[in-house]
């Protein structure tokens, strides 16, 4: 495969910012009494980092990593857990924070785990969706921004471990 770049700007950092502070305070609205969030490395590191300071309330965390993606761009549709959760789920107000939602299968997975492990709710904060690469239908209660079938960067996402310092999210071409 071709390397590739970010060549184009999709969502400005400051776009990303305001999205972010709206999906907080609906969290806030639906789970006054706090919540307990889950991250899923590594995509979902700056997006838990930027809502968990929107958050007002009682908020605790923790973080699993799983792998769909060896490497490229495609999915290979099979799911490895590579870091279980530190905290037990029973009785918790639990959001997952996951970067980007594309064919479904990773978070399918990852709902089905959760669930048996007994949370009071569990619920699904995305900042990407892209629902034209759906295999598995999941609801997702919280989506920052749905965007196209196109591969993307920055913000936590990476190409090959490269470019997710980038404060915006950004589409790659060849280099
Ligand atoms: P799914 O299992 O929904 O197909 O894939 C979810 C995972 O694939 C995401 O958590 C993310 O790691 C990766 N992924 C899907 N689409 C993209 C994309 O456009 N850019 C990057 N960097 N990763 C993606």
């Amino acid at each position: 495969m071709a390397d590739l770049r970010p060549v184009e700007v999709l969502i400005p950092a400051d776009a990303i910012q305001r999205r972010v502070a709206e999906l907080a305070a609906g969290i806030h609205r639906d789970f006054p009494d706090g919540v307990h969030l889950i991250a899923v490395l590594k995509g979902a590191f700056i997006f838990m980092a930027d809502l968990v300071r929107s958050l007002e309330g009682k908020v605790s965390l923790d973080f699993i990593a799983v792998s769909s993606y060896a490497k490229g761009t495609t999915s290979s549709g099979e799911v490895r857990m590579l870091k279980d959760l530190d905290y037990a789920l029973d009785g918790k107000d639990v959001v997952i924070v996951e970067d980007i939602v594309d064919t479904g299968i990773t978070l399918s997975y990852l709902k089905e785990i959760l669930k048996a492990r007994n949370p009071r709710t569990l619920r699904t904060a995305c900042l990407l969706s892209k629902p034209s690469r759906r295999q598995v239908e999941v609801p997702v209660e919280y989506i920052g921004f749905t965007v196209e079938d196109r591969f993307v960067v920055g913000y936590g996402l990476d190409y090959a471990e490269q470019y997710r310092n980038l404060p915006h999210i950004a589409v790659v071409g060849p280099a």
